[in-house]
């Protein structure tokens, strides 16, 4: 049981003004964790007031100086990184291998990007008769999802401190408990206090109260396409940035003269990892009409194959859902592509017989799904698979790009030149070919309705940076 009793503000643990506590489940066992306070409207108040009073020194402090305390950070995760997983694991439910290397060693490696991106906020660049200079957009407030708690917070994170701003976060009600675990860590580097400041509670309440604070000048905000809306529309008046990473429906386009094998493994296991619940998740897998049978054979056969169970078993691929109303969600949109006419090949919305606790849910393939349907258009955001056929490549890419999402995508071609040929006709933030791997080095985001700003990479130090230019 992890209780946590206080907010870290202006560098210090404090008793939250707001009344109460939230509980965090484990979503294996349906037993209580752990509690965090319920902050308020009050408690953001301090926070951004701690965060604008430390802007000015953070900003000013050398960008080696600032790249020295992301190393130190960075070295603190890796000490205590068994110890991150296990408690991601808990409050999330992802299994426990998977969790460590995907929800702690990736993100501490693109932690550990910033240490050299840091010193791009010195290059000075000359443009006719003036300088540009890179100055921090000063305090961010970051609201965060529960699907992949420390890499969401730290793809801000890390380029915010190395671009010299300070940072007001909010995790999600789902998986909070993390982000108290790195403030600790934050607390044991010595970083400045007001750099970095945690207020827990509910998102309409302190995010609502984030995303409109006038002395806020920045809000990353990642989570639903719906709630991205409502912040932009409450960080509107005050005319603060706003970095949206958002929901998606991606595809994957495998193309009639690929490794069949291969492209339908790897399209499985892609949306299987973490029970579904991956914003780039290739929900819609879009098969050539003359391989159509071959592939469902192939995709039933893979998705039977992955173990679904104890995410505390080494053996596991999928734990269960994070909670129980993502569990009712993903069931009725089970029922939903039923409904529309799409044919069940294997998993189902019953509960699995195995398990008498636990928000457990079968890996869910559909066949003969019609793009238009709902399951095909909106994110479920669960181990639920569309498989839809196409006749031609040109109807491949037409059907990709129908989506109002363009967070991901990936293609599966026959050679890497026809792969990539058919990459660039995809209206995504990124495109995955032929099994390539994530890079913390490129940027991340999305297209249309997934969002509008850009994580990681150079790119994602931008979001965090004012250009100005002085005219000699
Ligand atoms: P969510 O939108 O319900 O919540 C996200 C965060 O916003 C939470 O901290 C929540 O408390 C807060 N929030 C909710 N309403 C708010 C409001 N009115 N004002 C301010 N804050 C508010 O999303 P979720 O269920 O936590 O996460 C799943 C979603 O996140 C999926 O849609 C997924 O695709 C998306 N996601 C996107 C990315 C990306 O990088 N594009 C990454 C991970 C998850």
């Amino acid at each position: 049981m992890r209780k946590q009793d206080s907010l870290f503000i202006a560098g210090a643990w404090v008793n939250a003004c707001g009344a109460g506590c939230a509980t965090v489940t484990n979503p294996g066992t349906e037993e209580v964790i752990g509690q965090v306070p319920l902050g308020d409207e009050r408690d953001v108040e301090r926070a951004v007031t701690a965060a604008r009073q430390a802007f000015a020194g953070w900003a000013a402090t050398p960008s080696s100086v600032r790249a020295g305390y992301i190393r130190a950070l960075a070295e603190q995760l890796k000490a205590r990184a068994d110890e991150m997983a296990s408690l991601i694991t808990a409050e999330l439910g992802m299994p426990v291998q998977w969790c460590r290397a995907v929800q702690v060693e990736g993100p501490i490696a693109g932690l550990e990007q910033y240490i050299h991106l840091a010193a791009l906020m010195d290059e000075v660049h000359e443009v006719g008769n003036s300088l540009v200079l890179r100055e921090p957009v000063g305090v961010c407030a970051f609201i965060n999802p529960w699907n992949y708690p420390l890499h969401q917070l730290l793809g801000k994170l890390a380029p915010a401190l190395a671009a010299g701003c300070t940072v007001v976060v909010k995790p999600s009600q789902e998986t909070p408990l993390h982000a108290f675990l790195l403030a600790e860590m934050i607390e044991a580097i010595g970083l400045p206090a007001g750099v970095f400041n945690l207020v827990s509670g509910p998102g309409a309440k302190v995010g609502e109260a984030l995303a409109k604070h006038p002395d806020v000048d920045m809000v990353s905000f990642t989570g639903s396409t719906d709630a991205g809306v409502r912040v932009a529309q409450a960080a509107a008046p005050s005319v603060k940035r706003v970095c949206l990473e958002l929901g998606g429906k991606s595809p994957l386009l495998i193309g009639a003269d690929a490794d069949l094998a291969a492209a339908v493994r790897y399209g499985v296991q892609d949306v299987m990892i973490n029970s579904g619940q991956t914003c780039t998740a290739l929900t819609r897998m879009l098969l050539p009409a003359s391989r159509y049978a071959e592939a469902l054979e192939l995709a039933r056969a893979e998705c039977e194959s992955l173990r679904l169970g104890d995410p505390l078993d080494p053996q596991s691929f999928l734990g269960p859902m994070c909670s129980a109303a993502q569990r009712r969600t993903v069931r009725e949109y089970i029922q939903i592509g039923r409904q529309e006419g799409a044919r069940l090949l294997c998993g189902g919305a019953e509960a699995p017989s195995e398990f008498e606790r636990g928000y457990y849910l079968k890996p869910t393939l559909f066949a003969d799904v019609d793009n238009r349907m709902r399951i095909a258009q909106e994110e479920i955001f669960g181990p639920v698979l569309c498989l839809i056929p196409y006749a031609d490549e040109a109807q491949a890419v037409q059907l990709a790009n129908d989506s109002p999402f363009g967070l991901s995508s990936a293609v599966w071609a026959g050679s890497s030149e026809r792969a990539l040929s058919l990459a660039r006709q995809l209206r995504a933030g990124q495109c995955f070919i032929n099994g390539g791997a994530f890079n913390y080095l490129a940027p991340f985001g999305g297209y249309k309705q997934s969002g509008n700003g850009r994580e990681w990479g150079e790119e994602g130090l931008a979001e965090f940076v004012e250009v100005k230019a002085i005219q000699l």
